[in-house]
């Protein structure tokens, strides 16, 4: 069958519930058979999902080696996702979304499609000034890559007011997630010129290196950037009281959060990061931004070590950032990550001055915003300070969260004061 020939795909009895709530997630237990008219789909075919009677619910794509056996992007039976114009629409309508950050000077580096939240399983794409870095991560995604990347590269061609259109379209598919759909790690050129080992981004004015063929995820956590503006808000107002907070950042990665607290008046910055190399891009994050690396620290060990032996050494700090990777990668996994993420909060509320602030964050989809501020709790509790929450904080909205798909609303974060 071809791949836009769709087959049938009937749920057991009794199952619909979660298709009709518009999840996109079809679960391998929830499939009764597959009408394939003689020959099995394809990986990554177009399937109409059906109820046990045969009643359409919905438009996928069918992951056979996955347990979410099918992504769900339509539940409009006339619908054509068999066309052209049917994906054409779904991305001009993602980066409608993103109009006004495309059109920024000052902010030159943005998620543009999100997957599942966009209605195009699968494929995220992040831009990054004239370079746009992209993951397909299913099979349906991973089957139309050549023409997922055609129409993204033709629909950017007026998107990009300030510095004109797009020059390279770089593939980073060597996501983690791509082995559950038995899919191979691949990273490569799919259109345009290669892209050169650092492009300079801006983010909020500030300037960034980013190695979009070997840094973390497509090159950057774009997620993160009103997180950090918000840190410079604080530390701006700080400063301007006379306090010039000392700022601890762990989980550095590029000196992000501490770029941020240089620009906005911070005395000094110690950034903490397993990786040497994140830490020397950090370094350069500073240079090129002007600032003074006499004020910067960089700390190369596990976090919940490194903690440790400053609070021995009575090391103290005005404000600490904490933002580790994800340590819940399922379900199974809340229990030891709620564990990991108590134990390092813990550490950096021992290290926070009277009147501190800790901004602290967690990037795991399994860890609900209610168990996160417990656990916050828990720690504050052990540790003996009292705290107050004077922030929340989310994805950043180039990162939208889908209503249907409560899944796609993983970073959340607080800002917690010392009140002692
Ligand atoms: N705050 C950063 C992103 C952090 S990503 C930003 O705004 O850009 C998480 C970082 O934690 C990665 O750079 C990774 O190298 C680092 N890391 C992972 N485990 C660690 C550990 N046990 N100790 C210290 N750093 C760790």
């Amino acid at each position: 069958m071809e791949l836009n020939e769709p087959a049938d795909l009937f749920l057991k009895p009794k199952r619909d519930a979660a298709v009709q709530r518009r999840h996109p997630w079809v679960f391998s237990g929830a499939i009764g058979r597959v009408d394939d008219g003689g020959e099995p789909p394809k990986k990554g075919q177009l399937v109409a999902v059906r109820s046990a009677r045969g009643e359409f619910l919905a438009w996928g794509h069918y992951s056979p080696d996955s347990q979410i056996r099918a992504r769900l992007f339509s539940w409009d039976e006339n619908a054509r996702p068999d066309t052209r114009s049917f994906w054409q629409q779904r991305m001009a309508r993602a980066l409608d979304l993103r109009q006004q950050l495309l059109a920024s000077p000052t902010t030159t580096a943005c998620r543009v499609i999100y997957a599942e939240s966009d209605g195009i399983p699968g494929l995220i794409v992040d831009r990054y000034a004239d370079t746009l870095v992209a993951q397909f991560l299913t099979a349906g995604a991973d089957a139309r890559r050549a023409f997922f990347g055609e129409l993204l590269w033709n629909e950017m061609q007026q998107r990009l007011p300030e510095i004109g259109p797009p020059v390279t379209l770089f593939e980073r598919s060597d996501a983690d997630v791509r082995d559950r759909e038995d899919l191979p790690e691949r990273t490569g050129l799919l259109r345009g010129e290669a892209p050169p080992e650092r492009i300079e981004i801006r983010e909020h004015g500030l300037a960034f290196h980013v190695d979009v063929r070997s840094g973390h995820k497509t090159g950057f956590y774009l997620d993160q950037r009103d997180n950090r503006r918000r840190l410079y808000e604080v530390v701006a107002q700080r400063a301007a009281l006379g306090q010039k907070p000392e700022v601890l950042n762990v989980f550095a990665y590029t000196g992000g959060f501490g770029v941020y607290a240089l620009a906005a008046g911070a005395r000094a910055v110690t950034h903490v990061d397993t990786s040497a190399d994140v830490l020397s891009a950090a370094r350069e994050n500073h240079r090129i931004n002007g600032q003074d690396l006499g004020q910067v620290e960089a700390v190369t060990g596990d976090a919940f070590h490194v903690l440790r032996a400053f609070r021995q050494a009575g090391r103290r700090f005005d404000l600490i950032v904490l933002d580790p990777p994800k340590f819940a990668f399922t379900q199974r996994d809340v229990k030891s990550a709620a564990r990991g993420y108590k134990d390092i909060n813990m550490q950096a509320l021992h290290l926070l001055e009277p009147g501190g602030l800790l901004f602290t964050y967690s990037c795991s989809g399994a860890i609900s915003d209610d168990l996160f501020q417990k656990i916050v709790f828990g720690a504050a509790l052990d540790v003996g300070r009292d705290i107050q929450i004077i922030g929340r904080m989310t994805q950043a909205s180039d990162h939208p969260v889908l209503l249907t798909f409560p899944e796609s609303a993983y970073l959340k974060g607080l800002i917690c004061r010392a009140m002692d």
